[in-house]
């Protein structure tokens, strides 16, 4: 039971019929990954207004009470070896995680037409070829939508900072929004998250779900009212310091970028050179000897330190579905998309539900407990347009 400044209408239950999807629309690709990867075409200046907002919204409102879920600690010693064993280990140990870094974000083309790629491919079908079986499940369901940030609604790129949203793709997320409600649960920030997406309507689960915040608009937060978590706010102090020293142990290994994500802080190993990987780990997992309330994990050409918290992006879709009314509702399909290992958690836990679809995107084939795939984030961008087109024929033959 949530207390009660967390507890929001539940959303009202739309009878689906299953109908066939209409054709697909034409697209300008070259136009839209340009956009995507054109930094002159976002612009900022509402970027202050938002925080002056979410600010207002925070400091008048009964903020974070106590959570109502045990929040329980991670041992340390239950980490996954590649990476804990390697916190106290020499150099040499980190040949093992250097590789496992590498493979995390491999080159393009890679395996792209192995028979290993289609095995998997089999296993994890493409969302888009597998639409009609989607909606079908979908059928007086409310769908609720969840999306990662970096590689699922933005192409990776070398500078995190530059990691825009193409408008098509901002325009598609909009849309969805419109009938399902929607949620970005990214590891950055949640403020650096919203300057990217800027739009007021959707949820935000900012730091792999550690700090979560309702729709910022006025009407949609009538309707949600404020819904917010922090479940390790205790931590925040301690994280900035954190931050401070891994800015001045970092220093001198050309290329590297600590970004301050709030409840957690990313290491990016993108723009370093392959030879200084071991420096610059054993350097980060020397901060953590200090403070044993950490953890290390590692994404994509990245290692973040979060606070021992057991919370992850899969307490954050769980929160979220409890907080929309669907704690234990057969009516609800959660669909949630995501490319990295963190994504896995909220993967996991539709997978336990029995509800839902978790999609990878992913152009190679990887470990998931995702049961569906999409290859990169144009492909996304053209699965959120089919669900809004999909969702529009119902609406007007009704
Ligand atoms: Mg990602």
């Amino acid at each position: 039971m949530l207390p009660p400044n967390l507890l929001i209408n539940s959303p009202s239950n739309i009878p689906i019929l299953h109908l066939p999807h209409p054709s697909p629309r034409p697209l300008s690709i070259s136009s839209i990954f340009f956009q995507m990867t054109n930094p002159n075409v976002v612009v900022s200046d509402t970027q202050s207004a938002i925080a002056m907002a979410i600010t207002a919204a925070v400091n008048n409102s009964p903020l974070f009470p106590p959570s109502p879920y045990n929040i329980t600690l991670f041992s340390r010693n239950k980490f996954p070896k590649s990476i804990e064993t390697t916190a106290t280990a020499g150099v040499g140990k980190n040949i093992a995680w250097v590789e496992a870094m590498r493979a995390s974000s491999p080159t393009r083309n890679s395996s792209e037409n192995s028979e290993e790629k289609k095995n998997w491919i089999m296993k994890h079908p493409s969302a888009l070829g597998m639409f009609e079986d989607i909606m079908s499940a979908a059928k007086m369901k409310q769908v609720v939508i969840f999306l990662d940030y970096d590689g699922t609604l933005s192409p990776i790129v070398q500078n995190p900072d530059q990691a825009y949203m193409a408008p098509e793709m901002r325009e598609a997320v909009k849309n969805v929004a419109k009938y399902f409600p929607t949620a970005i649960v990214s590891g950055r920030c949640r403020s650096k998250v919203y300057n990217f997406v800027r739009l007021s309507e959707l949820y935000y689960a900012g730091s792999h779900g550690m700090d979560i915040k309702g729709p910022s608009s006025r009407k949609h937060q009538k309707r949600n009212q404020n819904v917010l978590c922090q479940p390790a706010k205790e931590f925040l102090p301690m994280m900035a310091k954190v931050y401070e020293i891994l800015l001045e142990k970092t220093e001198g290994i050309a290329g590297a970028n600590v970004e301050n994500n709030k409840f957690c802080l990313s290491v990016h190993f993108r723009c370093v050179e392959e030879q200084s990987w071991g420096d610059l780990a054993d350097r980060v997992k020397s901060v953590l000897k200090d403070y044993p309330k950490l953890r290390l994990t590692q994404g994509r050409k990245v290692l973040e330190i979060r606070p021992t918290v057991k919370w992850d992006k899969g307490n954050a879709i769980e929160f979220l579905l409890e907080s929309l009314g669907y704690a234990n509702s057969k009516d609800v399909l959660p669909i949630y998309i995501g490319d990295d290992r963190t994504d896995e958690d909220a993967f996991r836990v539709l997978k336990k539900r029995g509800q839902g679809f978790g999609i990878l995107v992913s152009k190679i084939p990887k470990e998931t407990d995702a049961i569906y795939s999409l290859q990169e984030p144009f492909e996304v961008m053209y699965f959120l347009q089919r669900l809004v087109t999909w969702k529009r024929l119902i609406m007007r033959n009704h």
